[in-house]
């Protein structure tokens, strides 16, 4: 039987990383019967959508706009109505704005209901091959290469696989301050997850390093790094 729609409440609802087919049947369902979906980028998401043939009405809800957007979504929430937040790629709320408005629901004592799915940080864990019983997300890291190194350093000691998210701009730096900050570790770049152009690259920092040197990459990436090794 399907789910009876909550009035009122903001469904934070995961969409694919790349393949159009990771979507739960329940995010397809709710999807469907939510009076408004706010989405990061409304041409992205009209894809998912008119792929899945929902005719949902989309409004945009961004980094750019969410100071405005969000009391507007907020009264149309106090007024009974449903809404789906949904970001570009995976979960909202992990490294987008989706935080901002699920912390203004939770303080205005409305229902957010969670309808879990992908999220590149994970799903680049679990082929990474490095230990998964303890992880640490690190989202961004600053933009600033001071910023980048103080912020690595907080995390040196950890036994825990550290995950990153990064532009493939930025990614050689990345790793050089990572190594610069971590030492020389295992790593692995996982790239472009669940697309055609998927490609999982392990091997040592220096090693990731001196390939991405050779031939920059492009694409979505996200870095796992081996915690620190605890026979230290
Ligand atoms: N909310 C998203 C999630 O649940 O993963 C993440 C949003 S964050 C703005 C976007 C970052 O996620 C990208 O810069 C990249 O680091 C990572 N990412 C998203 N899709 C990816 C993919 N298909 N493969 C690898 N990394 C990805």
């Amino acid at each position: 039987m399907s789910e009876t729609l909550k009035k009122g409440a903001l469904y934070i609802i995961s969409t694919p990383i790349g393949n159009l087919q990771d979507i739960t049947l329940r995010a397809l369902h709710l999807l469907k019967s939510v009076d408004l979906i706010a989405a990061e980028d409304t041409r992205h998401t009209k894809h998912l959508l008119t792929k899945h043939d929902i005719p949902t009405v989309l409004t945009s809800y961004h980094d750019h706009n969410k100071e405005e957007k969000t009391p507007v979504l907020i009264h149309r929430l106090k007024e009974g109505q449903s809404i789906a937040l949904v970001c570009d790629a995976g979960t909202p709320g992990i490294s987008d704005p989706g935080f901002y408005l699920i912390r203004r629901c939770i303080e205005e004592g409305i229902p957010t209901i969670p309808v879990p799915g992908p999220t590149a940080a994970t799903t680049a864990l679990v082929i990474s091959g490095l230990p998964t019983d303890t992880f640490l997300f690190l989202g961004f890291l600053p933009k600033k290469r001071v910023a980048r190194l103080k912020r690595l350093a907080l995390f040196k000691n950890t036994l825990a696989t550290l995950i990153l998210y990064e532009s493939p701009y930025r990614v050689a730096k990345t790793l050089q301050d990572c190594l610069d900050a971590l030492g020389n570790r295992q790593a692995v770049i996982a790239r472009e997850l669940t697309k055609v152009f998927e490609e999982v690259m392990r091997g040592s920092l220096e090693e990731l390093l001196a390939r991405l040197q050779a031939k920059p990459c492009r694409g979505e990436i996200t870095l796992v790094i081996e915690g620190q090794r605890s026979e230290k």
